[in-house]
């Protein structure tokens, strides 16, 4: 029974996101801003990553998705700080009581490297969600000749995220 309880107060939470390349953008990830010939495009400053996580984050509350939340059709979202989004999202979800206690997310890129970026990406989201970097996980994939992103031409995401119940 005690077991049960407290596998009650946790969630979990899953999300997924792509954007494409786009020539002469600010190339930004988790939060960081990388040296690329291209960005992400996309309506916000197209940070697929914590886009990802942000869903994450939503789906383990059971709130709205971040597209409902912060519609591309809305000019106050126009090349929006991904990680200020992330925030006030983060601020709701405390707000309602819960606290994350651990994320895990998968870039899908082969243009930019991102292993020299791995460091700044984790200590960036540990920052966002307010987790120490032992409860952040980060792992660049490339896409090997499939289609889970195109090469050179898009990157996608995947995270998930565990909310705890605060005391
Ligand atoms: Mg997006």
């Amino acid at each position: 029974m005690r077991q049960l309880s407290s596998l009650s107060r946790l969630r979990i939470g899953i999300g997924f996101d792509a954007h494409n390349l786009k020539k002469g953008r600010r190339f930004v990830l988790g939060g960081v801003t990388i040296r690329f010939s291209h960005g992400l495009a996309g309506h916000s400053d197209g940070d697929v990553l914590l886009h990802a996580v942000t869903d994450a984050l939503l789906g383990a509350a059971a709130l709205p998705d971040i597209g409902t939340l912060f519609p591309d059709t809305d000019p106050r979202f126009k090349n929006a700080d991904s990680a200020a989004l992330l925030s006030q999202v983060c601020a709701v979800v405390r707000k309602r009581g819960w606290r994350p206690a651990g994320l895990d997310c998968v870039v899908v890129c082969d243009r930019p490297a991102l292993a020299p970026h791995a460091l700044a990406i984790r200590s960036k989201l540990g920052r966002l969600l307010s987790l120490k970097p032992e409860y952040v996980g980060f792992k660049a994939k490339t896409t090997e000749g499939t289609n889970l992103a195109i090469p050179g031409r898009s990157v996608a995401a995947l995270a998930t995220v565990l909310l705890r119940k605060a005391t």
